[in-house]
């Protein structure tokens, strides 16, 4: 009996015995699940929310509520905080649907400088605005990017950089080609020497203008549109060709192409074909037009032995990169052009924030302007070649 119960005794001590490193090997392996690990290699941390810049959005168009509200569904750094507009209706409605509670209207504007809750401001009004409301938000203390063109003038260019000196406060111009990724792509390649040395550049622009339409009404008055179709479309092939050159033009030429007897050009021309002569010999040859359809929006890049096409080039949604030469025609993928607007913002939103320069800075939007002044004055000579 003694015997017995001694080994049944033994049986279990050497059963709880085993149970023991069992128990242990159960609760460790529970540990181990629960076990922090390490940061991913490369991660792409979204700033947090207090650190995010503020952004208030003038004028509630057509580009404001189809790109540039929805850019900020991808931007890391920027968020709205404000919307400014002359329907209060449209701003609330929007305002619920985004989140935003801070509504001003065109005449309540200036007190957005005791708002700290808005960093920046975006001007997404008509051309003739721009100045006065850049200059607006410049002296309540704001950061401004203003759409392209960044004005009607370089008198008024020139106002807002200054304003943008005395506010001690950063002003951009909303050039998103700058941050749109097969633009980025080609600019890439071109520096890299991909196409050997640039030998010309051409470019062409253009839509049908309604005026029936709109968005397309205002651009067709000079006081609203500060010019023609120059002062629009145009603006994307002169900006973009000059973004891809390492110079900038002595000479300037342009005609009128606007045609004869059309009802829609009494204020601002139809179209203008114009030419930049580069330091290095080489041109840049470009066309805008409020009287193209389809939709035309193509840059080409000639080098000494490859060159680069984009057609579209300059879109919001889809922009084509083809490389011809040293090789067989090729398209080149590159990313999502819609990343563009998110891009821009955060771009903007860094600068201000770390108060260092930006990519598309005020002076940019002064040179464009002084160049798209001399193209006027020399169309209106007949083409005469203005030196800048
Ligand atoms: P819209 O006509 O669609 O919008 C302009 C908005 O400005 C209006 O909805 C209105 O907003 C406000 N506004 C204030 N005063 C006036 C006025 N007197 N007449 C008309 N509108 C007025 O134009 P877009 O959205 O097409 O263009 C706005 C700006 O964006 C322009 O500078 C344009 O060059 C630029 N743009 C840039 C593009 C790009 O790709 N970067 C593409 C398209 C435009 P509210 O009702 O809220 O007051």
């Amino acid at each position: 009996m003694h015997n017995e119960q001694s080994a049944m005794s033994r049986r279990r001590l050497l059963a709880a015995a085993g149970a023991v490193p069992l128990a242990a090997a159960a609760s460790r392996a529970l540990a181990q699940q629960a076990e922090g690990q390490p940061m991913p290699g490369n991660a792409q941390l979204p700033e947090p929310a207090g650190e995010k810049m503020r952004w208030a959005i003038v004028g509630l168009g057509s580009f404001a509520i189809g790109q540039v509200i929805p850019g900020f569904g991808d931007a890391r750094q920027s968020r709205m905080t404000a919307f400014v507009s002359g329907n209060p209706e449209k701003a609330r409605t929007l305002g619920e649907r985004y989140g935003v509670t801070r509504l001003y209207s065109y005449d309540n504007f200036d007190r957005i400088a005791s708002d700290e809750e808005i960093d920046c401001v975006y001007i997404v009004l008509p051309v003739g605005l721009h100045a006065e409301y850049t200059i607006r938000a410049l002296k309540a203390g704001k950061h401004v990017l203003c759409e392209k063109p960044m004005a009607s003038t370089v008198a008024e260019c020139e106002a807002m950089i200054a304003a943008a000196g005395e506010a001690n406060r950063q002003l951009g111009v909303a050039y998103r080609v700058h941050f749109e990724p097969a633009n980025m792509e080609a600019l890439r390649r071109i520096q890299a020497g991909e196409i050997g040395t640039m030998r010309h550049v051409q470019c062409d622009h253009g839509f049908s203008a309604n005026p029936e339409f709109p968005p397309h009404a205002w651009r067709l008055t000079k006081t609203l549109g500060g010019g023609g179709s120059m002062y629009d479309i145009g603006v994307y092939g002169l900006n973009t060709s000059l973004m891809m050159l390492d110079e900038a033009p002595v000479e300037v030429s342009a005609v009128y192409s606007t045609p004869a007897g059309d009802p829609r050009f009494t204020e601002v021309e139809g179209g203008i074909d114009w030419r930049l002569r580069m330091p290095s010999g080489i041109s840049v040859q470009g066309s805008s037009s409020y009287c193209y359809s389809p939709y035309a929006s193509r840059q080409r890049y000639f080098g000494s032995t490859a060159s680069i096409i984009m057609d579209p080039a300059t879109t919001y949604y889809d922009n084509s990169l083809v490389m011809e030469g040293g090789g067989p025609r090729r398209e080149i993928g590159t990313g999502n052009a819609i990343a563009q607007f998110g891009a821009q913002l955060d771009g903007f939103s860094e600068a201000a924030r770390t108060n260092s320069p930006h990519r598309t800075p005020g002076e940019m939007g002064l040179r464009d302007m002084r160049i798209i002044a001399a193209m006027y004055e020399s169309a209106d000579n007949d083409g005469t070649a203005v030196r800048l």
